[in-house]
């Protein structure tokens, strides 16, 4: 599936506005956005941020924690679990080096998820 199409799947109204912050502190930052802040990675290249959204929110608000580590583990759980990538000893090649936006900038993204978190708590 085209990259763009499975943006568009990930941007449900009930996502949308955890997708605009991850976009704006992960993406931001991502070596493969496009110019203009889109995604430029090329068709059938994939990224989990985009295409695994609801499981990676679900997944980060459910833990409650300092410590990274402890997402990680609850990415790995929920996400890397089933991933294609990741073979059945739990290696995967695109972790290793760095090539999965989720893995890469996943700091970014807790940072994002909580502080939306932290805004719909306010309201
Ligand atoms: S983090 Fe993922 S969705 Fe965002 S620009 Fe990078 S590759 Fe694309
Ligand atoms: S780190 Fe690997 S297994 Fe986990 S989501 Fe990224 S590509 Fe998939």
């Amino acid at each position: 599936m085209h990259q763009e199409v499975v943006m568009s799947l990930a941007h449900s109204a009930q996502y949308q506005v955890y997708w605009d912050a991850i976009q704006r502190r992960a993406c931001g930052v991502c070596l493969d956005a496009a110019d203009d802040g889109s995604c430029g990675l090329p068709i059938r290249h994939t990224c989990a941020l985009p295409s695994e959204l609801p499981a990676i929110i679900e997944a980060i608000l459910q833990v409650k924690s300092d410590r990274m580590d402890d997402y990680v583990t609850a990415i790995e759980a929920a996400v890397c679990a089933r991933c294609p990538e990741q073979d059945g000893e739990g290696r995967c090649g695109r972790r290793d080096r760095a090539d999965c936006g989720l893995y890469t900038y996943l700091p970014l993204v807790v940072d994002a998820i909580e502080e939306v978190k932290g805004g719909l708590a306010c309201r």
